[in-house]
């Protein structure tokens, strides 16, 4: 696997259950639920540094609520309001003098009972921030990147519940990604159980047809919250813009095909299943959103600052 695949974390602090303990003290017993059942939730935030100096937490709220509604989803009873959350999400990237970074806010089941059913074991929180480039690498920021179609298919929307970023869920995503490693490209995409494209393994797609985005619709795929900033964005430039199905060959035909998500950001996709997309570089559209995401996470785009929490 490449190096960029791997990402070594360390730091200063972690948040845990209400108070922030020192990073190798954020530890937790072998018997805890979730790492035998996968019965966790968690996030997946960014904070970036300001063209002011100053930094901003992007989309914030949306993600604590998402993170809420993956814990309802699963039954799972958050023992702190969304406020606190928010709070703790601040507080850990002061204690780590963080600026930027990425932010994991984890729902856990602690240990107790052991079996299926959770009963009265305790629902933990934990949230750890860390430093994180571009996810896919810079080279593939700029060039693009090398795409697989994944011989595993995502999950049918009763079996994982599309809504929710549910730990367990992410073994799919790890053996698409894997599978795309090994086989020597940089991403998967996955198709859903009828074949047609859902998304990449943390990311939304979205393709480019004689000026016209397009993306999976929602009930199959995660609502990423990055999905919907460019959604607007684009539409704010006069794209259209259409939620509808993409098969397969409708991708090797496409003029530019990009992904979208906290990690990942806005990453053009150069090449799928040895198909060059486009021009085999990133296309004048991808660039433009990529460029208008660049300028909202870092406060220049003043109509989106709603978006930004400022530290
Ligand atoms: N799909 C999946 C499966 C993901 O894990 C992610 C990352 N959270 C996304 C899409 C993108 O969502 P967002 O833009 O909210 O990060």
């Amino acid at each position: 696997m490449t190096a960029k695949s791997t990402t070594q974390v360390q730091g200063e602090k972690i948040w845990m259950d209400g108070r922030l303990v020192p990073w190798d003290d954020a530890t937790v017993h072998v018997l805890t639920h979730t790492l035998h059942y996968g019965l966790g939730v968690f996030e997946g935030i960014r904070c970036y540094r300001s063209a002011d100096g100053r930094s901003a937490i992007f989309r914030l709220t949306e993600h604590v609520r998402r993170l809420f509604e993956s814990a309802h989803i699963n039954l799972m009873r958050v023992p702190f309001e969304p406020e606190r959350i928010e709070a703790a999400i601040c507080e850990t990237l002061r204690a780590n003098q963080l600026a930027e970074g990425y932010i994991r806010p984890l729902v856990f089941i602690g240990h107790g009972a052991m079996g299926l059913n959770p009963g009265d074991n305790p629902v933990r929180v934990a949230i750890a921030v860390w430093p994180w480039g571009k996810y896919l690498g810079d080279d593939g920021m700029e060039r693009g990147i090398r795409a697989k179609v994944s011989t595993f298919a995502r999950h049918h929307v009763n079996a994982k519940m599309t809504k929710g970023k549910t730990c367990g869920d992410y073994v799919n995503s790890i053996l698409a990604k894997r599978e795309a490693l090994l086989d020597g490209y940089d991403e998967a995409i996955l198709l859903d159980t009828q074949g047609l494209v859902a998304e990449a393994s943390g990311e939304n797609l979205f393709t480019v047809r004689d000026g016209v985005l397009r993306t999976p619709p929602l009930p199959g795929v995660l609502g990423g919250i990055t999905r919907d900033a460019v959604i607007e964005l684009a539409r704010d430039k006069g794209i259209r813009v259409v939620e509808a199905a993409i098969t397969r060959d409708e991708l090797y035909i496409a003029d530019e095909v990009f992904l979208t998500g906290t990690a990942a950001e806005v990453t053009p996709i150069r090449e799928v299943d040895r198909r060059q997309i486009g021009a085999g570089s990133r296309g004048p559209i991808t660039k433009a959103l990529q460029s208008a995401f660049f300028d909202v996470v870092t406060g220049r785009d003043r109509k989106r600052e709603r978006w930004l929490t400022y530290l």
